[in-house]
């Protein structure tokens, strides 16, 4: 029985998770893609859509990314200017090199992780954003933010600085995952003792 009371606790709290995540980073989403929208003159509720620029592409060359490796001439490999998937450029669309500034602009330390995400898809899902708040690969395969563990939702609220936005909501999250996680320990407590 306790086990069940668990598993429910677990399970309410990943979807509060989920759906706090899910609603912030389209909100994020939104308002990168309308900041360029503006920036390039598209016209009113014209998208900036693009599909063409790979992370390779469109991410400055920086060690701190993670993603750069570079060889004893100081050449970078990831960014490597001989094949056009991996060359450093702008995009043609003037889409995608714009969002990775405003990535970094968002993130708690101005590092933003592209080892998971694929700037394909930046402008058509905010998953892929998402992806850019997390430090760790394992996420690369994830479809949905259902699909990332409740430690890789809860990286994306602290590093991404729009959830810090949301302070009100913030402190009633907290309150309510430390709720949880206190009845989930004195449960697992109850059960091994
Ligand atoms: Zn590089
Ligand atoms: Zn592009």
């Amino acid at each position: 029985m306790n086990w069940v009371k668990a598993t429910i606790c677990l399970f309410h709290l990943k979807t509060g998770l989920e759906n706090f995540v899910k609603n912030g980073i389209c909100e994020v989403h939104e308002q990168i893609l309308s900041k360029i929208a503006k920036d390039i003159g598209l016209p009113n509720n014209s998208k900036p859509h693009c599909d063409q620029c790979t992370t390779n592409n469109v991410t400055p060359c920086f060690s701190r990314h993670k993603i750069c490796r570079y060889d004893q001439l100081g050449n970078c490999k990831y960014h490597d200017p001989a094949r056009p998937e991996t060359s450093k450029r702008n995009c043609p669309n003037n889409i995608c090199h714009r969002i990775a500034p405003e990535l970094k602009r968002l993130h708690s330390s101005r590092a933003p992780h592209y080892m998971s995400t694929d700037a394909t898809k930046w402008c058509a899902q905010p998953l892929e954003l998402a992806k850019c708040f997390l430090v760790t690969e394992g996420y690369k395969t994830v479809d949905s933010i259902d699909d990332i563990d409740c430690a890789g939702l809860l990286t994306i609220i602290e590093s991404c600085k729009h959830f810090e936005q949301k302070v009100d909501d913030i402190f009633v999250f907290q309150k309510v995952c430390m709720f949880v996680l206190r009845n989930f320990i004195h449960l697992m407590f109850k059960i091994a003792y």
